[in-house]
């Protein structure tokens, strides 16, 4: 990892403000390799030296990465002129991190959306060519058939002519058929209610559950979110 400032460095695990830093400097609670820190403009190589705060260690990431809930009503944007985005979700302190949500969900849609400030990694997950499965929970106007299944796997061209990759439905008889776990290999504007229309099944509610191994925290509430866990950024890697 290169240099970087110590209030920096420890302001990016999301745990504490840069301006938190510098007083907890100021007040000789930060120690490098066991030493008070002197400034909190001095730079460090996070992963050539052990931080603590408070006698805690501090995992130094050159990185945020953060699980969302996100809640309806909220634009995956970092930026809307009218409405809200899901960085409005974030406390201040984040909001400096030049965070970006990974990929979009619509408006309405609820569920497990990554944001972070890695734009090398969060291209190389998108790519068509690094293929991660997204998964959703959606309940739908209708009853869900077999033959509906059978439409995701072959592969179904919708009305526009977009030719869709073969997906999977599975259907919940627990929701009286009303409801389904949808698994793509791609990410279409709007795909998952497109398809479901498709079979003549407008979608009511859409939340996302999964993408590849990582799957939504159910105890986030909506609009919760927390960093990703060391283990779950090497699933998506
Ligand atoms: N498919 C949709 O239709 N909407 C989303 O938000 C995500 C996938």
């Amino acid at each position: 990892m290169e240099k970087q400032r110590l209030d920096k460095l420890i302001a990016a695990t999301g745990q504490y403000s840069r301006r938190d830093v510098k007083a907890l400097v100021r007040q000789g609670r930060v120690l490098i390799d066991d030493k008070i820190a002197a400034a909190p403009e001095d730079k460090y190589d996070g992963d050539a030296v052990e931080i603590k705060v408070d006698g805690k260690v501090i995992a130094c990431e050159r990185f945020t990465w953060l699980m969302l809930n996100k809640p309806a009503g909220y634009l995956s944007a970092t930026e809307d002129g009218q409405g809200e985005t899901v960085l409005d979700l974030l406390p201040a302190h984040y909001q400096k991190q030049g965070l970006f949500p990974v990929g979009r969900l619509d408006k309405d849609t609820e569920g497990l959306l990554l944001l972070t400030n890695d734009g090398q990694m969060a291209h190389r997950l998108l790519s068509p060519r690094h293929h991660v499965d997204k998964r959703y929970f959606a309940k739908v106007d209708g009853i869900l058939e077999p033959a509906d299944c059978q439409a995701f796997s072959n592969g179904m061209t919708l009305g526009d002519g977009l030719q869709c990759m073969a997906a999977k439905l599975e259907i919940l008889e627990e929701f009286e058929k009303k409801a389904c776990f949808v698994t793509l290999q791609e990410g279409k504007f709007h795909q998952v209610k497109r398809m479901l229309a498709c079979c003549g099944k407008p979608v009511t509610y859409l939340q996302r559950v999964a993408m590849g191994g990582l799957k939504l925290d159910e105890n986030l509430a909506l609009g919760a979110f927390r960093p990703l866990t060391k283990t779950e950024l090497t699933m998506l890697e």
